[in-house]
C-alpha cells in the first residue's frame, strides 16, 4: 500500500516538475505585448503571434548551449554595494570602467542586454528584415520579462542564501501557473520611450524594491506550515528533489500574489513599448509591406475578437491564451521561412489552473517595491556555514 501511494505521488509529482511549463510567464507576455501595441505595429506582430510566444523562451534554451548566454538574464544588484543604484553607473561603458566587464558579466548584464537587444531590433527595422525583426522581438521580450522579476536582481536568486531554496520556480513559475485566472491582464498601452537606458533601470530597481517583501513573507508564511506540509518530494534519475507544496505555493500567493500578478501586467506594456521605440527609431518603416498578403477580413475579425477577449479579461476562461494551449505547429509565416530556422521548443503540457477563487486586484500592487536602500537580501547560516552560490548551476526555466 505505501509503495502504492509512493507511486501515485510521483505520478502526481512529476508533471509539475516537467521542463516547458516555467516558459509560462514568457509565453503569456509576449502574447499580451502584441496586444499592446498600437494599431501601426499591430496587424504584423499579429501575424507572427505564434512565432513570437514560440520563440520568447529561446533565449533561455540558448543557456544550454551557450555559457555567455546565462548572465544576459539578470543583474545582482546586492553585489554592488548598499547603495547599488546610486554607485552604479547606468551606461555600459562607465559601469565597465568602474567594475571591469568581466565583474559585470559575472554578476549579469540584464539591464545592458535590454538595450543591446534593442539597438539590434533598430537595425533590423531599418533593413526591413522581417526574420529579424521576429526574432529580436522574441528576445527583447524575454530579457525585458527577466528584468521584472525580482529574484533577477539579487545574488539570492533562489533564496539558497537564506535558507528558502526554490523561490525561483516558485515565484516565477508555479504562482503564475497556479493562479492566472485570477490575475487581470489588461496591460496598458504601447508608448514611445524617450530614454530606454533609464527606463530598463527603472525596471530593475523596482524589482529590486520587492525583494525584501518576497523573502519575508515566504519566512512569515512558514510558520503556518511544518516541513512535512511546506515541501513536496519526487524522485528523478536518482535524486530526490524538493519543491514547494501547492498548498504552501497557494498561502504564500495569498501574501505576495498581487506583486506576481502586477509584474506580469507592467512586463508586456515595457515590452510594446520597447518595440514601439524600436520601429519608431528605425524611421517608422511601413510593416505592412512586409506582409506579402495584406490581413484579410478573416484575420482583421480574428485580431478584433482577440482583443476584445483580452479587454474583458477572458483570455483564460475562453482559453485563448497561448501559454495554456498545447504546442501548436506554427503557422507557416507567409513571407517568410524562419520557421526552420528556429530552435524546435519542447512540446509542453498546458498548465492545470487553479479555480479563481477571488480576483487579484492587478491594477495596483498589494505590496509596493521598498526603497532601494532599504532592501537588503538576507543572507542566514544554516548550520554555521552560508550556503556558497553556484552560478554554474544557476537555472532559469521561467521568466
Ligand atoms: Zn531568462
Amino acid at each position: 500500500m505505501k509503495k502504492l501511494f509512493i507511486t501515485l505521488t510521483l505520478v502526481l509529482v512529476l508533471p509539475v516538475l516537467s521542463n516547458g511549463w516555467g516558459f509560462f510567464a514568457h509565453k503569456t507576455i509576449a502574447q499580451v505585448a502584441v496586444y499592446a501595441l498600437p494599431g501601426s505595429m499591430q496587424a504584423f506582430y499579429f501575424r507572427h503571434l505564434n512565432e513570437i510566444v514560440k520563440m520568447s523562451i529561446a533565449a533561455d534554451e540558448r543557456r544550454e548551449a551557450d555559457p555567455a548566454e546565462a548572465p544576459r538574464h539578470f543583474i545582482d544588484m546586492d553585489h554592488f554595494g548598499d547603495d547599488p543604484f546610486g554607485d552604479m553607473p547606468k551606461a555600459w561603458d562607465d559601469a565597465a570602467a568602474r567594475y571591469t566587464a568581466d565583474t559585470l558579466r559575472k554578476y549579469g548584464t540584464v539591464p545592458w542586454t535590454v538595450l543591446e537587444v534593442k539597438e539590434k531590433l533598430t537595425e533590423a527595422f531599418r533593413q526591413r528584415d522581417t526574420t529579424a525583426i521576429i526574432a529580436l522581438s522574441a528576445d527583447l521580450c524575454h530579457y525585458i520579462s527577466d528584468a521584472h522579476v525580482p529574484l533577477h536582481t539579487t545574488m539570492n536568486y533562489d533564496g539558497q542564501l537564506s535558507g528558502q531554496a526554490g523561490m525561483h520556480s516558485l515565484w516565477e513559475s508555479k504562482l503564475p501557473e497556479r493562479h492566472i485566472a485570477k490575475y487581470k491582464l489588461d496591460s496598458k498601452p504601447a508608448k514611445y520611450i524617450k530614454d530606454p537606458q533609464a527606463a530598463i533601470w527603472a525596471v530593475v530597481q523596482e524589482s529590486y524594491g520587492f525583494l525584501g517583501a518576497t523573502f519575508d513573507l515566504e519566512e512569515a508564511v512558514t510558520r503556518n506550515f511544518t516541513p512535512e506540509t511546506k515541501y513536496t518530494f519526487s524522485h528523478r534519475y536518482g535524486k530526490t528533489r524538493r519543491s514547494y507544496s501547492d498548498a504552501f505555493a497557494d498561502a504564500y500567493h495569498d501574501k505576495v500574489g498581487g506583486m506576481v500578478a502586477y509584474r506580469l501586467k507592467q512586463a508586456p506594456t515595457a515590452v510594446a513599448s520597447m518595440w514601439l521605440t524600436a520601429w519608431q527609431d528605425a524611421g517608422k518603416p511601413d510593416l505592412n509591406v512586409l506582409m506579402s498578403r495584406k490581413p484579410g477580413k478573416e484575420e482583421k475579425a480574428k485580431l478584433a475578437a482577440e482583443l476584445k477577449l483580452w479587454d474583458k479579461n477572458e483570455l483564460v476562461p475562453q482559453n485563448m491564451l497561448l501559454a495554456l494551449q498545447k504546442e501548436k505547429v506554427v503557422e507557416k509565416a507567409d513571407e517568410i521561412n524562419s520557421a526552420d530556422q528556429m530552435p524546435a521548443a519542447p512540446a509542453e503540457a498546458a498548465p492545470a489552473i487553479a479555480p479563481a477563487s477571488a480576483v487579484v486586484p492587478a491594477s495596483e500592487p498589494v505590496i509596493t517595491p521598498a526603497a532601494p536602500e532599504k532592501v537588503k537580501t538576507k543572507v542566514k547560516t544554516e548550520a554555521g556555514n552560508v550556503k556558497q552560490k553556484a552560478k554554474a548551476k544557476k537555472t532559469d526555466d521561467g521568466w
